[in-house]
């Protein structure tokens, strides 16, 4: 038991999180090195979200709201720290949620389509689902539900390897993504980068697009065109050296 006047109490959560999916067998060993990697960088932003985050977290919002196949791409990763919320935003939002594993194993993608299945969530991407490989790319990195990524015009992703998001990207679709490294190659290639710990970025895109889905598409496609995703990244580098 963590105590809960322990300084680094709520990162000593995650952690544990991230620990249990492991030992539960759905979170590969390298995720526990990316989580790591966020960590650093977490704690180089203050662990809050940041200015730059939350207008990259509207403009992600009405992008897909205005969407016409979004899909929103969970790994071990992500379902290891916000389960609930993903499907709380695909309910909100009306995204397909994909199972999409760099290490992708069979029995990874059972277990985590288990954990959807016990809250009664169907999701693509499963060993039963149709997949297809993005661009023809025959690697377990293009690989793509029919009906979801495959067909999709936006992708959602978050904790992500740049080679998916380099595929993603090149095969002509937006992506969203949610990465506490401004420097990765995932937060230089996406559409939109939001440099946030899912944990937090994650509740506030619930509570914009419930706010959001009241406006008109007008209002919505003036946000998206004020932004500037190599603008904003610039603003969270400056951000973390200035801090
Ligand atoms: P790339 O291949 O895109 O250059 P990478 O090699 O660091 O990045 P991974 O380790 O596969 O790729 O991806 C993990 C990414 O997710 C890292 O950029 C890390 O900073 C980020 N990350 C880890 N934990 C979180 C979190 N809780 N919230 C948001 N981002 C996170």
């Amino acid at each position: 038991m963590i105590p809960k006047n322990h300084p680094r109490y709520e990162s000593l959560v995650l952690r544990e999180k991230i620990k249990k999916a492991h030992d539960e067998g759905y979170l590969a060993d390298s995720g526990m090195i990316a989580h790591g990697r966020g960590e650093a960088f977490d704690y180089l932003i203050g662990e809050e979200t940041i200015a730059a985050a939350y207008e990259a977290i509207k403009t992600a919002v009405a992008t897909f709201i205005l969407a016409k196949n979004p899909v929103i791409s969970v790994n071990g990763n992500s379902i290891a720290l916000a389960i609930d919320d993903i499907i709380n935003l695909s309910c909100v939002l009306n995204g397909k949620i994909e199972i999409n594993l760099f290490y992708r194993t069979d029995k990874r993608v059972k277990k985590i389509k288990n954990l959807f299945k016990k809250r009664g969530i169907h999701v693509l991407g499963s060993n039963d689902d149709e997949l297809l490989f993005i661009g023809g790319i025959e690697s377990s990195r293009a690989t793509a539900s029919k009906n979801g990524t495959y067909s999709a015009d936006l992708v959602l992703v978050s904790l992500e390897d740049g080679d998916r998001t380099e595929i993603l990207v090149n095969s002509g679709k937006k992506v969203i993504a949610i990465d506490l490294n401004p420097l990765s190659r995932t937060a230089q290639m996406a559409d939109i980068t939001i440099v946030d710990n899912i944990i937090r970025a994650i509740p506030l895109m619930i509570e914009i697009a419930k706010e959001f889905k009241k406006k008109d598409d007008e209002y919505l496609k003036k946000i998206i065109s004020n932004f500037s995703n190599e603008e904003n990244l610039k603003r969270s580098l400056e951000y973390i050296k200035l801090k």
